[in-house]
């Protein structure tokens, strides 16, 4: 299979600003990783070196690949009012792809770190 190609940043001001407050809406707290559409995940430099992080992000980048980024966007939107924001399917699947198959879901990707 074609490896998606994928670049890890540190988030800039304006993104860490952002990721603030993306944990306060989803309960989660301090966020330390985060998943753009446009094929970029932002990593805080403390994590910088946490597979398990990012095999999380990268099942993100999975996902908006597959669905596309309004189909996606619309069934998380629906999953996180049904079920939450740690038990919707696609924070599950990233949580375990993170946890059981780290290097498996690292491999499936064409990672640029920036
Ligand atoms: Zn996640």
């Amino acid at each position: 299979m074609k490896k998606i190609n994928v670049t890890v940043k540190r988030p800039n001001l304006l993104w860490r600003v952002f990721m603030r407050v993306w944990g306060v809406i989803t309960f989660s707290g301090y966020i330390v990783g985060f998943t753009t559409y446009w094929g970029t995940v932002l990593i805080r430099k403390e994590r910088w070196h946490d597979k398990r992080l990012l095999a999380h992000e990268l099942t993100h980048v999975e996902q908006i690949h597959q669905l596309g980024a309004l189909k996606f966007t619309w069934r998380y939107v629906k999953e996180f009012f049904r079920r939450g924001y740690r038990d919707n399917r696609y924070e599950v699947e990233a949580r375990e792809n993170a946890l059981y198959r780290t290097m498996e879901t690292i491999n499936r990707f064409n990672i640029k770190f920036k």
